[in-house]
């Protein structure tokens, strides 16, 4: 029962209904316009059998004076008694017949004197006088175009006559007669219901054949889709390097594993961020706790002067401050991450912002031995969040001054637009090597120095996403160029009315 259920769920089982269903429908639909055109011929058909008869039974037949009858009007039948054609012609015609006078009762036949009604057309039943009076008085009016009455008759077995009915003239008497011939068309009733049957029995048996082979190449058509199904399931978190093999038709099964394919991609270089982040963070923690730790036991076994102390305390609280750092940038990343950081944006004079931190960064600049010069206009209007630029613009002047040797120098560009400001800070320092420049974005990104795994020194690597984020909430763009050994150049452009949502979200590279 459950697997029932199960298997009625399936693409299979519901693909295969739709089709029978849709297939009955038009089956039924061909078969029920068949039949009627069926119909409407064999009809036609026994029409024009019937007036053929009629027309024979013309060259045959008359109505005369019958001597032997004291000369009433009777039916006559002329024909070649030797000719068995002819007689079998006149035997038939005369099987369902009869004539009747204008008050609607049956003549006689002059050669049996019995009435001139045959058995048949008794077993079919002879019309009342007053319908044959009625049929007459209105073939009459019709004339002189000839009225015919077609009836649909019955045996007593049940078998088909199609019966003509109109008026005859007797020679040289003007009174019409009414004469009735009948035709059995049995066989053509049986050829429709043989139709009907052939088709009622083909139609479910069609149907049954047709659902087995659509549930067959339903089947087949689908097991692709379950291949790759099975193959997808065995992809977990600690295989996500393995892909589904496409299989080359170049169908839409191969554009899903495509698809898949490259969804499993962007989930493997996610996860091995994220590994790579837990080892960054956790080495990141575990050094300055170390040290402190280090530090401390030193102070608490070792010591036994103040400025020993003082010395150990000093240290500890320096690598405190560096976990600090950390936690408050792991915080500002999870806040970004879950759209939390909102902007608070004011007007404010840009030029004004930079021209303090560079001034800021005066001091360290010098201390490295590096020349920090600013470009700037004398006044730039912008509506920014502070704070988020001002970030921006640390993270940057602090990267070209780390990774600026002795001698260089780190240049800041401001140009301010009507329409949009471009921020450029340039450094003459060690440059990007160019594999590395499409990744120096992404979270915890760092570009070892040769020879060396990045070091704690170097950052958390979170410096250039947080720029990029506040790039992307403010609407703006950002592209870096760098050529190894002689700089590296960040250029910014922001729209000056900042119109974006104003809330920074993670989209992975940010
Ligand atoms: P970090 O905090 O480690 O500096 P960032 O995200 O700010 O992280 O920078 C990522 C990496 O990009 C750095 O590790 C560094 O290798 C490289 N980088 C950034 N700015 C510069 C620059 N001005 N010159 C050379 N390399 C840079």
């Amino acid at each position: 029962m459950r697997d029932f259920a199960r298997i009625s769920r399936g693409l299979r089982f519901r693909l295969t209904i739709s089709y029978a269903l849709l297939f009955t429908v038009l089956l039924a639909l061909v078969a029920l316009f068949l039949r009627e055109r069926l119909a409407v011929t064999l009809d036609k058909q026994v029409v024009e059998n019937v007036d053929g008869d009629w027309r024979a039974m013309k060259g045959y037949m008359r109505i005369e004076a019958c001597p032997e009858l004291d000369n009433k009007l009777t039916t006559a039948w002329y024909y070649d008694q030797e000719d068995p054609d002819e007689i079998t012609s006149v035997y038939d015609l005369r099987k369902i017949f009869m004539v009747a006078d204008q008050n609607g009762n049956p003549i006689r036949d002059c050669a049996t004197q019995e009435l001139a009604v045959s058995t048949a057309y008794d077993d079919i039943g002879v019309e009342k006088p007053a319908l044959i009076r009625q049929q007459m008085r209105e073939a009459l009016a019709a004339l002189p175009k000839q009225k015919i009455f077609y009836l649909d008759r019955k045996t007593s077995t049940g078998e088909p006559v199609k019966v003509r009915a109109g008026l005859v003239f007797a020679e040289k008497h003007a009174a019409p007669f009414y004469v009735a011939l009948g035709n059995l068309y049995t066989d053509k009733k049986n050829v429709l219901h043989e139709y009907t049957w052939i088709y009622a029995g083909v139609i479910p048996g069609a149907l049954l054949l047709g659902s087995l082979l659509g549930y067959f190449m339903a089947g087949r058509a689908l097991t692709p889709v379950l291949s790759v199904a099975q193959a997808a399931q065995r992809i977990s978190g600690s295989n996500l390097s393995m892909r589904i093999p496409t299989r080359g038709a170049g169908d839409e099964l191969d554009y899903l594993i495509l698809t898949f394919n490259r969804m499993i991609e962007r989930l493997e270089a996610s996860f091995n961020q994220m590994r790579q982040f837990s080892a960054d963070v956790s080495h990141e923690l575990r050094t300055p706790i170390t040290a402190i730790r280090g530090q401390l036991e030193v102070a608490l076994f070792t010591a036994n002067a103040t400025d020993q102390y003082r010395e150990a305390m000093f240290n500890a609280l320096q690598d405190i401050d560096r976990l600090s750092q950390i936690v408050r940038a792991l915080l500002l990343l999870s806040q970004a991450e879950s759209g939390q950081l909102v902007l608070q944006k004011t007007r404010l004079d840009l030029c004004q912002v930079v021209d303090d931190l560079v001034e800021q960064f005066q001091i360290p600049a010098e201390a490295a031995g590096l020349k920090l010069l600013a470009d700037l206009p004398p006044t730039c209007p912008v509506e920014v969040d502070r704070v988020q630029i001002e970030r921006m613009l640390t993270n940057l002047l602090s990267n070209a001054i780390k990774f600026t040797p002795d001698g260089g120098s780190v240049r800041t560009t401001l140009l301010c637009i009507p329409d949009g400001i471009e921020l450029v800070v340039e450094d003459t320092g060690r440059g990007i090597p160019t594999e590395h420049l499409p990744h120096i974005f992404d979270r915890f990104y760092r570009v070892a120095s040769k020879g060396a795994a990045p070091g704690p020194e170097q950052g958390l690597g979170l410096g250039l996403s947080f720029v990029a984020w506040i790039v992307k909430a403010h609407d703006g763009k950002i592209w870096v160029e760098s050529t190894p050994g002689e700089g590296t150049r960040f250029t910014i452009r922001l729209p000056n009315k900042a119109v974006g949502s104003g809330t920074l979200e993670l989209a992975g590279k940010v």
